[in-house]
């Protein structure tokens, strides 16, 4: 636009072509950063009037703004600041034009980003070094970068779902049992609080469970595990810190630990999700989970768990795991196929689809096999025809026998978060 000052962003690359898929890349993280620096500072763009080009100088972004309170030379400070900042800043050129379109220079110099030793410019003149050295150097650099601002987009991203899954799971009201915005169900020391404050305090593991998924680079899957319980154990601490001492999110620490390290592992190698290979990857790290930790008739002290392998031959949380979530798979994301905003009534049926299906190892240790049994009846019940009566039939049940189906629970969790990462990768018919 005539009249203003404009900022334009471009890229250092020597020899020819200028760009190609890195350079691309690369750019398109840089052009976002710039934005969002200008934009702290409070510089008015005018971006309905910008332009984004590639031609043969490369990849350019011009963007004329209001100077507003700012002088000339306030601005070059903030182009100057961006690039300094910049882990790559001597790739980049962010750069000013005045109202004539003059380019504005606050007469510093840059250093050359190869040798770090002399001027750009001199280097650049006196061709000091080869172009393809440059090149490959510079790529290799750019790569590095996007895939760190990969990881860490992805590691935001899966996070957020993780926590959001839990919180569905616990905020659906009411369900039969268990805890829920308006009802302890069948506990006595928890409540929807204690859940929240739970929640809170594990959440913070849920960005490293995902990196070590990205770091992770042995062939044998078996070795993840006992990275993924070490976090896992910090997890348990800060969960019975938040509740004093409550057992609130043992089970789903597991299992979404599990989950969010099996992204990382599956978005460090392509960007598509595919079930077969987060499957794969959890079967991987859970091969002969059951036979090799519930078996041992040795052992002194036995979990719950344990205990009710040794009874009923359930493995719980550890058998879903080894077979790679089959519930969630088979019974659980099924009924979330295709939709495409989540509700109460949806979720309901999720559970409902879970439970049935479920040995549900929390049913067993506080009754026995054949509560157990009528519990997944009165749930196919439910879910084969979903009215008020049925849906109470459940829940009466579980106050009657003072059940509580927290492994379902955890798997719904499980399913809600899988549902989001495939409809963030826009596949399964999703619409939005
Ligand atoms: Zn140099």
């Amino acid at each position: 636009m005539k009249g203003l000052p404009s900022l334009s962003l471009s890229l250092n690359v020597p020899g020819f072509p200028k760009s190609n898929a890195t350079v691309k890349a690369f750019f398109g993280y840089c052009l976002q950063e710039f934005k969002y620096a200008l934009k702290a500072n409070q510089v008015n763009l005018i971006e309905t009037d910008s332009i984004e080009i590639v031609d043969v100088a490369g990849d350019f972004y011009l963007v004329p703004c209001y100077p507003g309170r700012f002088t000339l030379k306030e601005m070059k400070v903030v182009c100057e600041d961006f690039e300094q900042n910049h882990p790559l800043g001597r790739f980049i050129d962010a750069d000013l034009n005045d109202q004539d379109g003059v380019s504005f220079s606050s007469g510093k110099s840059k250093l050359c980003f190869f040798c770090l030793e002399r001027p750009a410019i001199e280097c650049r003149r006196e061709k000091a070094h080869e172009p393809e050295e440059l090149r490959s150097f510079m790529f290799l650099k750019m790569d590095y970068y996007c895939r760190q601002q990969h990881e860490a987009a992805m590691i935001k991203k899966l996070s957020s779902f993780a926590q959001q899954a839990i919180l569905s799971e616990l905020s659906l009201t009411p369900k039969p049992g268990l805890v829920d915005k308006f009802s302890n169900g069948s506990h006595s020391d928890m409540n929807y609080q204690t859940f929240i404050d739970s929640t809170a305090a594990i959440s913070p593991w849920f960005a490293e469970l995902v990196h070590e998924g990205f770091s992770f680079n042995d062939n044998d899957l078996t070795k993840a595990l006992p990275l993924i319980r070490n976090i896992g154990l910090r997890m348990e601490s800060a969960m019975y810190e938040a509740t004093q001492n409550v057992n609130t999110q043992k089970g789903i620490v597991f299992l979404m630990g599990l989950s969010l390290f099996a992204c990382g592992r599956l978005f460090s190698q392509t960007d598509q999700f595919s079930i077969e290979e987060f499957r794969g990857i959890i079967q991987d790290i859970c091969k002969d989970l059951v036979s090799k930790e519930m078996t041992d008739s040795l052992k002194m002290v036995k979990s719950h768990g344990e205990d009710i392998f040794d009874q009923h031959g359930f493995g719980g949380a550890r058998a879903e795991a080894e077979s790679g979530f089959a519930t969630v798979f088979d019974f659980g994301l099924p009924r979330l196929a295709g939709v495409a905003k989540l509700n109460d009534e949806v979720l309901l049926q999720t559970f409902f689809a879970i439970a049935a299906n479920n040995n549900d190892t929390n049913i067993l240790y506080r009754s026995n096999a054949e509560v157990s049994g009528v519990f997944k009846h009165l749930c196919k019940n439910a879910l084969a025809d979903f009215n008020d009566q049925n849906y109470s039939a459940v829940i009466d049940f579980c106050k009657s026998e003072n059940i509580s189906p927290g492994g379902s629970a955890d798997l719904l969790a499980v399913t809600i978060f899988v549902w989001s990462v495939i409809k963030a990768n826009g596949q399964l018919g999703f619409t939005n």
